[in-house]
């Protein structure tokens, strides 16, 4: 369980998968290759015991296959965690589409991408994850029942960012309560790095409520348009790092807890949507302990997203997706008590309450 992760250059020189890290007892790991349309995708199946596995796809231009098999390795591993922690019937998967998704998605490669997951015969239903959009999904659809996030035109529950949004601002205002002793983010400074699907909709509640936010992105476009429509300051310092912040909000891509960075955080509460914020659960997340930084959860706080197209499987509605959702304001007060009254990090708090609920199935499972 408590997995020490590599980068894709470390897993280059262990053994070439079952011995490396980041394979964490995964079931199955699908490659999926396809030369007419330039489809190269690998398919995480974690872990079943809950349910099948649910979780998105992401389609990003790695610099080496062995960074896509470390990242599909880490999410899938994530979202077993993520749904068991939420009390969602699902077990953890996630794929990555390697290649860039502006000039190299094609409905030809999605489509073929869901023949794959088709063959799995719902042991792995898919989703939008970084560089997915609904019509993507849609496309999906076309080859197979197995993919969720469909637009709501055809019977789906459309974009989850939104809803991951949610899920993460009432994350953040626990974590504030816990931190500060009040969960009001009026005044309170907060930045948040990468501002595109769920970090908009993220900066929209926080300025609703009064906070101070700062923006910083790598899309300069983007930031300019956010900054306008919200009336949030962009980030025009050398290191966000070290922006002099009470709250930290990591939701672009992961790994940004560091070696390089995990000393110079300002911030009192890092609270984001991004999927794998440590680069080392362990090592950082036991720094931000003792450095007295209180670190939310990604798993749990951003799990708007997955509660949200489980109800396309589970058929629940609207007003349901919403209250499970803020419900992880009380899941992240929780796990920070697990935490103190058993001298561990809120990481590995979740993560142990995670992989108890699984072991418990498990037992369950067997008596069937
Ligand atoms: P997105 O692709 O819409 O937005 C990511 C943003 O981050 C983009 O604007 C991009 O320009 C920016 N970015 C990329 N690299 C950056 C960098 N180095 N510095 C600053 N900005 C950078 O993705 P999203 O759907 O908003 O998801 C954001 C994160 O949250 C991802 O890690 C994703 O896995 C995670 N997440 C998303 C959902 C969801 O419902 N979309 C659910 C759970 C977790």
């Amino acid at each position: 369980m408590d997995a020490t992760f590599t980068t894709g250059k470390e897993l280059q020189k262990m053994d070439p998968v079952f011995g490396q890290l980041s394979f964490d007892d995964h079931e199955q790991v699908v490659f999926c290759n396809d030369k007419d349309t330039g489809l190269k995708a690998i398919i995480g199946i974690h872990n079943s015991v809950m349910g099948p596995a649910l979780g998105g796809t992401r389609m990003f231009n790695y610099a080496t296959e062995w960074d896509a098999l470390n990242d599909v390795l880490r999410l899938s591993r994530g979202m077993t965690y993520k749904a068991a922690i939420t009390g969602l019937d699902i077990g953890g998967g996630k794929a990555v589409i390697l290649g860039d998704a502006k000039t190299q998605k094609t409905p030809e490669l999605m489509r073929k991408f869901g023949e794959f997951v088709h063959s799995l015969s719902g042991r792995y239903i898919t989703a939008e994850d970084v560089g997915m959009e609904t019509s993507d999904m849609d496309t999906v659809r076309d080859v197979t029942p197995y993919v969720t996030g469909i637009s709501e035109s055809r019977g789906g529950s459309g974009n989850p960012s939104p809803v991951t949004a949610f899920g993460v601002y009432m994350g953040m205002k626990a974590a504030a309560k816990q931190q500060f002793g009040s969960d009001v983010l009026a005044g309170k400074k907060v930045l948040v790095q990468g501002i595109g699907h769920v970090g908009e909709n993220l900066v929209d509640y926080l300025t609703k409520e009064g906070a101070v936010v700062t923006i910083a992105d790598i899309n300069q476009e983007k930031l300019y348009e956010v900054s306008s429509k919200y009336n949030a300051k962009i980030f025009t310092g050398a290191d966000l790092y070290t922006a002099d912040v009470d709250i930290y909000a990591p939701c672009a891509m992961g790994a940004t807890i560091n070696d390089d960075t995990v000393y110079k955080i300002n911030a009192k509460v890092i609270a984001g949507a991004a999927n794998n914020q440590l680069a080392n659960e362990n090592v950082h997340g036991a720094i931000l302990q003792e450095r007295g930084i209180l670190y939310a959860p990604d798993f749990l706080i951003n799990a708007g997203g997955i509660i949200n197209v489980y109800a396309e499987i589970a058929h629940y509605d609207k007003a349901e997706i919403m209250r499970r959702t803020e419900n992880i304001y009380n899941t992240t007060l929780e796990i920070f008590d697990y935490a103190i009254k058993n001298g561990m990090t809120t990481y590995k708090a979740a993560l142990t309450i995670a992989q108890n609920r699984i072991n418990q199935r498990k037992i369950e499972n067997s008596k069937k």
